[in-house]
């Protein structure tokens, strides 16, 4: 699809060529099964359409992707969609490789043993201290990042959605998953499973505004609670510049990841997998906000723009 296209009204033309027509068929029902998007992102510029991702849903809790589609709404409830054609990822050859080998404690580890085997039994309401404690561990022995860090991070973020700590999860889920997805692949199940979590996981929130102010409540626990380069109050700051962003507020949100990526840098290191979570998420932030162009958030985005290229790419310092 080499040829200039103009758009398929009133989509733009590049909107048009990565994107196949598509007929709602299934408006949602009050049978309880339903579809639903989720998401809101890669904003046009041009046609002002966004990319969301539509599941099918039972009783509103989403239990299959559906795939992802190219939103213009018109009013009310109603919408235009075109399915976006996803570029095939390419498959990562077997398991990422842990230094866990060379930490037979960790295995043996009781904590985490107890917590497998209440995960197991499906009592994550009790495996989750388990996992706490077992995660704090690994993470004084194996990188942020090491498979088998990120194993354990993905069930502590599943723990808290099972026992209904749906702000903290979300944090977590939006903290591990680009993680999970650069060390065992976008398709891989521990991905598709954070992918699944947060979305569960906002759904029972109910909106980027209710997902905020739940955030900015525990924002204000943490930091009244917490030191102030604790990571909980990093991750639970930086889900709540997210909520922000999602819900248009951008100087706010700005304002929130900013101080995530500057504790991060200070506490952690400008290339620890976390900080690098935390700026690509300020970098988003700051191509959302450039692209609105609203006047009283350019000194925001600026500020932010700046903090990027000041501190530059981690390998400068
Ligand atoms: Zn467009």
């Amino acid at each position: 699809m080499s040829e200039e296209r103009r758009g398929v009204y009133p989509f733009c033309g590049s909107c048009t060529a990565s994107s196949v027509a598509w007929r709602v068929n299934d408006p949602a029902g009050a049978t309880g099964i339903g579809r639903r998007f989720y998401g809101h992102t890669d904003i046009c510029e041009n046609c002002g359409s966004s990319v969301r991702t539509l599941y099918t849903t039972f009783l509103w809790i989403p239990f299959a992707k559906a795939g992802r589609f190219r939103i213009i709404p018109t009013g009310g409830r109603t919408y235009v969609a075109r399915k976006v054609i996803d570029t095939p990822i390419v498959a990562v050859p077997g398991e990422p490789a842990s230094a866990i080998d060379a930490h037979p404690e960790l295995e043996r580890d009781p904590s985490y043993r107890q917590a497998e085997s209440y995960w197991e039994a499906k009592e994550p309401g009790q495996a989750l201290p388990f996992y706490q404690a077992a995660l704090a561990l690994r993470e004084s022995v194996l990188e942020a990042d090491d498979p088998a860090t990120l194993r354990v991070r993905l069930r502590v973020a599943q723990g808290m959605l099972a026992t209904g700590n749906y702000g903290r999860s979300i944090a977590w889920f939006e903290l591990v998953t680009p993680q999970l997805a650069r060390v065992f692949g976008a398709q891989h199940e521990l991905t598709r499973s954070a992918n699944e979590g947060v979305t569960g996981a906002r759904l029972m929130v109910g909106g980027p505004r209710s997902e905020a102010s739940l955030l900015t409540d525990i924002v204000a626990v943490d930091t009244s609670n917490l030191a102030t380069y604790d990571p909980q109050l990093m991750r639970d700051r930086a889900a709540l510049g997210r909520a922000l962003l999602a819900g248009g507020e951008i100087t706010p949100a700005l304002e929130a990841l900013t101080a995530s990526v500057v504790d991060a840098t200070a506490a952690l290191g400008a290339d620890h997998p976390d900080t690098l979570v935390y700026r690509a998420a300020l970098g988003e932030a700051c191509e959302v906000g450039a692209a609105r162009t609203r006047k009283r958030d350019l000194p925001a985005v600026e500020a932010a723009q700046r903090l990027l290229s000041d501190e530059g790419a981690p390998t400068d310092k």
